[in-house]
């Protein structure tokens, strides 16, 4: 069978597993109990060439809009346990990223793509707020047109890369009405900057159960005056963008959940082959042969799926349905794989620096981020009934 990555990908492999050990793994666990990143993570991650991957030579980029080089990030940032990293870059290169690339003006891209490939601009997507998750029209940050700037007030919630982040995505209501829900025109997106828009602060970080080197945190917007020229798009385009870029967004999410699954059974085929009980290796166990089957087996069929839905995209066919389903599939069967390993690891498992239970942990998130499995069965399943 034909190799899923080129040659060129597997050179780009080995740069990013030694930027793994080199600028990650001396400092992760400090970077767990701090709750954040040092930004000087970000620069060395650009010097590597691992961020903005899909920026053009005009900017200062590769072009690598070849989806599988975002996967070979994934599956190597899985490899090392360095979960929350690949969460970061997720935001920034496959959520606020497609935004900039395929809506900005010239003059946007020009400000913002060189900033966003060279580390300096780290970038959030500011979208959720407490009374607005699954539900987008509920959200209420308002953004008001005054001259050539609107001037913005709201707050948002579960923001990744909000503490440490320097621009965020935002959307807001710019209607102007005070009903509770908006209609689709009712939204726009803004890049917004903290430092050129003061304002703009975060609040409280959210404690999390997994990820903790990821910062996650509450924004808050106090009469900031956001420029007319950092609205992404048109104004009321703002949900219609959301929808166009999702797709992207929900493949690295089910790309990130596979990648992890992999290792965590690879991880589980060595503990099972060492740990010895009743006088014989784990693996012995007739059941544990037949649960090494069933989640391999599921796993092969989830890396299938996955594949094809990353040369679709590259194709440029892969829509919000088709990225829904891929999701739905990859989150669910990673998260129940996770599972049944943290199992075959016994109490060992439960410790939650082990390598397994930092999977689950993390691997817990992807029914929830990114659309929830509920809304992700509404999408398709309102697909269907459309067609019925
Ligand atoms: C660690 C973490 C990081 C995050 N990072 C970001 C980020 O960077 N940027 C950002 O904008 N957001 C972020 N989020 C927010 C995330 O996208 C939301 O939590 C998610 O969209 C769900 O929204 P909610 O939490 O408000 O849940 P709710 O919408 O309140 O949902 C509660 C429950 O109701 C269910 N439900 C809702 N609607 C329906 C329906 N129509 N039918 C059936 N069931 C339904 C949901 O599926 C869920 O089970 C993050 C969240 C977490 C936990």
């Amino acid at each position: 069978m034909q190799s899923f990555y080129t040659e060129e990908q597997e050179e780009f492999r080995a740069v990013v597993r030694e930027f793994a050990e080199r600028e990650l793994a001396p400092h992760y666990a400090d970077w767990e109990k701090a709750h954040r990143m040092d930004r000087s993570m970000w620069t060395a991650a650009a010097e590597a060439g691992l961020l903005g991957l899909a920026i053009g030579e005009e900017h200062g980029g590769m072009g690598l809009s070849d989806y599988r080089f975002r996967a070979v990030i994934d599956e190597e940032l899985a490899r090392s346990g360095h979960h929350a990293v690949g969460l970061a870059f997720h935001l920034h290169d496959d959520w606020v990223l497609p935004h900039v690339l395929a809506e900005g003006t010239a003059e946007q891209k020009e400000r913002w793509l060189p900033r966003m490939l060279s580390g300096e601009m780290v970038t959030s997507v500011a979208y959720t707020e407490p009374g607005a998750g699954s539900d987008l029209r509920a959200v209420r940050t308002k953004a008001v047109r005054d001259g050539d700037h609107y001037v913005l007030n709201g707050q948002k919630s579960f923001i990744g890369n909000g503490v440490t982040g320097d621009a965020a995505l935002v959307l807001a209501r710019t209607d102007g009405s005070k009903e509770a829900r908006g209609g689709r025109n009712s939204f726009s997106l803004f890049i917004v900057e903290k430092q050129d828009h003061p304002g703009y602060t975060a609040g409280r970080q959210l404690v999390k159960m997994g990820l903790n080197a990821s910062d996650t945190a509450e924004l808050y917007f106090d009469d900031v005056r956001v420029p007319a020229a950092n609205l992404i798009g048109a104004e009321g385009q703002g949900l219609d963008l959301v929808h166009k870029h999702l797709p992207q967004g929900r493949l690295a999410v089910a790309v990130g959940g596979l990648s992890t699954a992999k290792v965590v059974l690879e991880h589980t085929l060595r503990y099972v082959s060492e740990r010895d009980v009743f006088g014989s290796r784990v693996l012995d166990f007739q059941n544990t042969r037949f649960e090494l089957a069933e989640v391999s087996t599921r796993l092969e069929a989830a890396e299938a799926y996955v594949q094809q839905a990353i040369h679709r995209f590259n194709a440029g066919q892969l829509d919000l349905v088709d990225a829904s389903r891929v999701k739905l599939h990859a989150g669910s069967t990673a998260q129940e794989v996770v599972d049944r390993c943290l199992q075959l690891h016994g109490g060992f498992g439960y410790g939650t620096e082990t390598a397994v239970a930092q999977a689950y942990l993390a691997v817990r998130l992807l029914t929830i981020f990114g659309g929830t499995n509920e809304i992700l069965k509404e999408t398709i399943g309102r697909d269907i009934a459309s067609q019925a």
